[in-house]
């Protein structure tokens, strides 16, 4: 071997242990004294600890039960309480610019702030539902991966389809008609080859509309929504269904898609759909929260340190009136939301967000969850809902709850909120891949839009 060759060797070998030295001995922490909250309805554990190391929990257990790595740092949590981060499965993301609304918003840049608003609030994974443009959308999911950009929500997307003039409501569709968001299709043979693209392209899900806006738009017909479920079903991909009437999520939970968004608000369940969800057991998304600004209108500071002044001013002017007061539509909904929840329907979070102007990113998802506990949900099951199930629908077997080999992304709070669920706004801190956020920094770039 000549003298370069054994240089060549030696630089080889000093960099391959440089390396291996940098990625063992990196240095773990270990968190202690918190009330831990797995995420899977599990009793709580008081008085824990948990080890992070290169970004993962690499233990978990009660304080004292937990050998800290030599050389851990030591954080006290005594008082707090540690959950997942959570994961939002239903946004529409990249149109809302706060103080303006439209496709002309939609860049790399604002889909970004969006993905940043949701981590600022604990969300580690944000899912664009049927309204992000398909390649520019898996241009970003790779840029993302790759790390070119600052901490944020893990963006996800599925792309939608509907029949022509249908689909998305009046706001969105002059978002996704200019950036062609949405697949039209009149007939199954059109519906299975748009099915076959998207599964070419690597899509694990797709989000069709059934609806006829109360008469207003053509509703996707039965022989085209059944050959996308069967097509999507074989290639391995779920199907999202848009359905607010209780006939038409009837028909669409028969059919067998895989996740139903929307909750029946102008009439009860009766026991056929009750049957239906029983035997089918749908994950099921409320969006129930879209048009209640109340937290805006209420000066809750929890809203207002994201939001630009601008964009409070005109929530405050146009969106404050007192609304009508409905107990019939409250009783309504509390009634249907704990039948689908009694039912077996699988209530995972989504929130609608971006779906028109200042319906925001990251509190809503606050917004919805304490919606689910007012209308008889446990602040348990809403806590699973939020985390492990929606962790389980999407695949994120490195996410969802507090355990040994997962990611460790979680958010510390200064409350329990299994006490009151409105304890999960007492954000002390939120971790993404074991990486504290800088919150304050990030609020500064949010309100100055
Ligand atoms: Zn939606």
């Amino acid at each position: 071997m000549g003298r370069l060759g054994i240089l060549a060797g030696i630089v080889g070998i000093a960099l391959s242990s440089a390396d291996a030295l940098s990625q063992s001995s990196r240095p773990a922490t270990i968190y202690e004294g918190a009330r831990l909250i797995v995420g899977d309805a599990s009793a709580p554990i008081e008085g824990g600890a948990f080890v992070v190391q290169d970004g993962r929990i690499t233990a978990i257990g009660r304080k004292g039960a937990i050998n800290a790595p030599s050389g851990a740092t030591h954080v006290d949590l005594t008082g707090k309480t540690v959950m997942p981060t959570l994961i939002n499965v239903h946004v529409h993301i990249g149109y809302e610019g706060y103080t303006s609304w439209g496709a002309d918003n939609y860049t790399p840049a604002n889909v970004l702030d969006h993905l940043r608003r949701e981590a600022f609030y604990g969300i580690a994974v944000t899912q664009s539902v049927g309204s992000s443009p398909t390649d520019a959308s898996i241009q970003f999911k790779n840029d993302q991966e790759a790390g070119k950009f600052p901490p944020a929500s893990r963006f996800m997307f599925m792309p939608g389809m509907a029949p022509p003039h249908g689909g998305p409501d009046a706001i969105l569709m002059k978002g996704t008609d200019a950036l062609h968001a949405v697949n039209e299709v009149s007939t199954p043979a059109e519906a299975r080859a748009a099915v076959q693209s998207m599964a070419a392209k690597q899509l694990k899900s797709v989000k069709i509309w059934v609806d006829d806006r109360r008469g207003t738009y053509p509703k996707m017909t039965p022989d085209v929504y059944n050959a996308i479920i069967a097509e999507a079903h074989a290639h391995g991909m779920m199907v999202n269904a848009h359905a607010i009437a209780l006939p038409d999520q009837k028909a669409v939970v028969s059919a067998g898609i895989d996740v139903l968004v929307h909750t029946v608000g102008n009439e009860k369940l009766d026991a056929e759909y009750v049957s239906i969800v029983r035997s089918k057991k749908p994950y099921w998304t409320t969006v129930i929260g879209l048009g209640d600004r109340s937290e805006a209108c209420n000066r809750d500071a929890f809203v207002d340190q994201t939001y630009p002044a601008k964009a409070l001013d005109a929530i405050r002017s146009e969106s404050c009136a007192p609304r009508p007061e409905n107990p019939a539509r409250e009783e309504i909904l509390s009634y249907n939301v704990k039948q689908m929840v009694a039912s077996g329907a699988r209530l995972v979070l989504g929130t609608d967000a971006g779906i028109a102007a200042r319906h925001a990113f990251g509190w809503a998802d606050h917004h919805e969850i304490a919606r689910w506990v007012e209308l008889g949900v446990t602040p348990s099951e809403a806590i699973v809902a939020a985390t492990s199930r929606p962790a389980e629908l999407l695949g994120l077997k490195d996410l969802g709850t507090l355990a040994t080999g997962k990611t460790a992304s979680f958010v510390v709070l200064n409350a329990n909120p299994l006490d009151n669920i409105k304890n999960m706004r007492q954000i002390e801190g939120v971790y993404l891949n074991g990486a504290r956020l800088d919150r304050e920094a990030m609020a500064k770039t949010f309100t100055a839009r």
